[in-house]
């Protein structure tokens, strides 16, 4: 049986911390799953389409050179409706620190109740993309700040390109 794993996440944008979650996960699942939440009273900088071709462009690579198959989607349901939906037997989530940890548990005892089959695993992030979160990112660079080491190139050039035509 193929193992197939999901990362949902908002990926507004995908930020140096996810890829590096999404480098650990690929070596774990034949499958990965990167799932966009949509929330219907929450704005996202990015489309969906927007966030589903960085997500596409800069994890695609990664997931070829594990030999893992790569898929994107958007849900905006529960994530283990969406798990369950595609098959997915593993949740995988990213911790960057203690207070990460407190909520996840709640969040992995919470969906453990409803789906038992779902396994989350906890992934933690690698030192340097740590203090990373797509909010801060989002915020510097709206106020013209160089988020290039925090996004892949290809983000950086997207929000550049965002907020220059905003303050035009
Ligand atoms: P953010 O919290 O940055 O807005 P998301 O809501 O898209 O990001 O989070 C989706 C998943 O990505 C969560 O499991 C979160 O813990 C993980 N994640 C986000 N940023 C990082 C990071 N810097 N390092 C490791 N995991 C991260």
């Amino acid at each position: 049986m193929p193992r197939i794993a999901l990362f949902p996440g908002s990926f507004d944008p995908i930020t140096n911390g996810h890829v590096d979650i999404v480098r650990q996960a690929v070596r774990l699942a034949d499958r990965l799953i990167l799932a966009i939440g949509t929330h219907p009273g929450k704005v996202p900088l990015f489309s969906t389409d927007d966030r589903l071709a960085m997500l596409n462009e800069i994890c695609a690579p990664v997931a070829q050179a594990a030999k893992c198959e790569l898929r994107c989607i958007t849900f905006a349901d529960l994530v283990v409706a969406t798990a369950k939906r595609e098959g997915a037997g593993i949740l995988i989530r990213g911790l960057r620190s203690g207070s990460d940890l407190d909520y996840e548990m709640e969040m992995a005892g919470m969906n453990g109740a409803m789906a038992p089959d779902i396994q989350t695993v906890f992934l933690p992030a690698s030192p340097p993309v740590r203090p990373i979160t797509a909010t801060l990112v989002r915020q510097i660079s709206a106020m013209g700040g160089d988020v290039s080491s925090f996004v892949p190139s290809a983000v950086a050039a997207r929000l550049k390109a965002k907020f220059s035509s905003k303050s035009g």
